[in-house]
C-alpha cells in the first residue's frame, strides 16, 4: 500500500455536533479528494514596528477620533494601550428610531457604542511578540472598558471584545488594535451558548464548560462493543490539549469549525471575565501567548479574529451563574468559507482537530 492509500484509508468523514451549539456543527472531511475549501495565501500582514503615517503610532496621537482613555494613565507620550472613538461606528449614541416589530420583521435600533483599542504603540506586533505582563495588562483594560460600559448605561446588555488580526481576519487598519461593541442585545451565537448550557445544568447539574475540559484532561477512553467486549474504538481525549497553565486551558475543541480554532478556558468555574482577578490575568496572558506562538510557528504568521465570551448582564442572565463558562475564541483564517457552508450552516474542517492539535503541541517554545 502506498503512503497515500494509508493516509486516505485512515481519512475521518464525520459530523461532529458542537456540544454546547448544536447548530454550529462541523463537516470533519480530511480525505483528499474531499477538500472542498480552497486555501487562501492571505495578503501578508504588516509587521512594520512603526509607520510615520500611521494614525495610531506613537505621535500621531492627534490624527485618531477622540480619546476615551490611556494607560498608563500618567505617561500621555509613552502610552502603551489607548482606547478612543470609532471613526466608524456600526452603532451610534443615541437611537434616533425606536425598534419595530412587524409581522415577522424585527428590527432593533442601532443603539450602543462601538470603541477601538489600541493594543500596542507597536505597529505590527502580533500577541505572541508582546510580553505577558503587556497582555495581561490589555485584557485588564478590557476588563476595565466592559466594566465601565455596563455601568454607563443598563440598557446594554452585552459588552462583546473582540480583534481582527491581518488583512485574512477583515483587519481594515494594520495598525495592531481590538474593538468594542456594546449592544442592547445578546449576539446570537453568546445567547445559544448561555440558553443551551443552561438547560444541560438543569439535566446534569453540572456546566457543561467544565465537563469539556475535564474531558480533555482525561487521558485514555474506550469504547468497547457491547456484545463481543472487544474495543470498538479508542479515544486519546488529552490530545485534546494545547497549553496548560495554573489557571487557564487551551483547548482544540472536538467539533471546530475552523481548522486551527482554539479556546481558553479558565480550569475553575467561572462565568464572568469581568470578575477575573489581576493575578489570574497573568496567568492567562501567559497561556494566550504560548497558544499564539504555537500558532503562528504551525500556520506561519497566523491572522486571527478573537472573541471574549463572558455572562450577559441583566435579570434574565442572573440563573445561569453556575451553568456559563467564560472562554476566549481564537479562529484563525487559512480558508475562505465556500457556498456549501454558506447555505448550509455545516462548516466543513479538513484538519482533524486531533492533528491540529497534536500539530500544536509539538512545536518547541
Ligand atoms: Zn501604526
Ligand atoms: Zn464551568
Ligand atoms: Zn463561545
Amino acid at each position: 500500500m502506498s503512503d497515500e492509500l494509508v493516509a486516505e484509508s485512515r481519512a475521518i468523514r464525520e459530523i461532529r455536533i458542537n456540544p454546547i451549539v448544536p447548530s454550529e456543527s462541523v463537516l470533519v472531511a480530511t480525505a483528499r479528494s474531499l477538500r472542498p475549501r480552497k486555501q487562501e495565501e492571505p495578503a501578508p500582514r504588516d509587521t512594520r514596528k512603526h509607520v510615520e503615517a500611521c494614525p495610531f503610532c506613537r505621535g500621531n496621537e492627534e490624527q485618531t477620533p477622540p480619546e476615551i482613555d490611556v494607560f498608563p494613565r500618567n505617561g500621555k507620550k509613552e502610552w502603551q494601550i489607548r482606547i478612543v472613538e470609532n471613526l466608524y461606528p456600526i452603532l451610534g449614541d443615541d437611537s434616533s428610531q425606536p425598534g419595530f416589530v412587524y409581522g415577522l420583521q424585527q428590527a432593533i435600533d442601532g443603539y450602543g457604542r462601538h470603541e477601538v483599542i489600541i493594543d500596542s504603540p507597536q505597529h505590527g506586533i502580533s500577541i505572541h511578540e508582546m510580553d505577558v505582563a503587556h497582555i495581561a495588562n490589555l485584557f485588564g483594560v478590557y476588563q476595565q472598558r466592559m466594566q465601565q460600559l455596563y455601568q454607563l448605561d443598563e440598557r446594554l446588555k452585552y459588552v462583546l471584545v473582540f480583534k481582527n488580526f491581518g488583512p485574512a481576519a477583515g483587519a481594515s487598519m494594520a495598525h495592531t488594535h481590538s474593538q468594542i461593541i456594546a449592544t442592547p442585545v445578546v449576539p446570537q451565537n453568546v445567547f445559544d451558548e448561555v440558553q443551551n448550557s443552561r438547560q444541560y445544568f438543569e439535566r446534569n447539574h453540572h456546566c457543561i464548560f467544565c465537563a469539556l475540559i475535564d474531558e480533555a484532561l482525561t487521558f485514555e477512553a474506550k469504547i468497547y462493543d457491547r456484545s463481543s467486549g472487544e474495543v470498538v474504538r479508542k479515544i486519546d481525549v488529552g490530545q485534546y490539549v494545547i497549553e496548560r497553565g495554573e489557571k487557564f486551558i487551551a483547548i482544540k475543541p472536538f467539533a471546530s469549525r475552523y481548522e486551527w480554532e482554539i479556546h481558553i478556558l479558565p480550569l475553575h468555574h467561572s462565568s464572568d471575565f469581568m470578575n477575573t482577578r489581576q493575578a489570574d490575568l497573568d496567568d492567562f496572558a501567559q497561556v494566550l501567548q504560548r497558544t499564539m506562538a504555537r500558532l503562528d510557528a504551525v500556520i506561519g504568521g497566523a491572522q486571527y479574529n478573537f472573541f471574549l465570551h463572558s455572562i450577559p448582564q441583566g435579570e434574565e442572565f442572573q440563573n445561569c451563574d453556575q451553568s456559563y463558562h467564560w472562554h476566549l475564541e481564537i479562529c484563525p483564517r487559512t480558508s475562505i468559507p465556500n457556498g456549501f457552508e454558506l447555505g448550509s450552516g455545516l462548516f466543513v474542517n479538513t484538519t482533524s482537530p486531533e492533528q491540529a492539535a497534536e500539530q500544536l503541541r509539538a512545536v518547541q517554545l
